[in-house]
């Protein structure tokens, strides 16, 4: 129930940017999801469709922009991207598993979108 709570945040905080700049409806709400931040993207839409019924955030669409895994390793220094969850991370030059994670654990509201 992870994201039920982050989507709560969310509605809250959309619904706060339509009344601060005068709008009747929110009508698109974007996000930025890190691979690793735990929240299932398929997951987000229908949680927020529950939620929001009623309010004036009803029915808004939910954009996804992907946060990918970046890893630096600690022992040869490259850059490692991933896009999609392993069951390990790796060095990609190197191979050592001695990855500190740079980025691809946040999660934050893009843009709102009012009408
Ligand atoms: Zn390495």
């Amino acid at each position: 129930m992870h994201e039920l709570g982050i989507m709560t945040d969310v509605l809250d905080t959309a619904l706060r940017v339509a009344e601060q700049n005068g709008g009747k409806k929110v009508t698109k709400i974007t996000l930025k999801i890190g691979l690793m931040s735990g929240v299932i993207p398929e997951y987000v839409q229908s949680f927020f469709d529950v939620i929001s019924k009623g309010t004036a955030a009803e029915g808004a669409d939910i954009i996804i922009e992907p946060d990918p895994a970046v890893f630096v390793c600690r022992k040869c220094g490259e850059k490692t991207v991933y896009n999609a969850l392993g069951p390990e991370y790796v060095c990609g030059s190197c191979g050592s598993q001695a990855l500190r994670m740079l980025s691809g654990c946040g999660f934050q509201i893009v843009s709102v979108g009012i009408i």
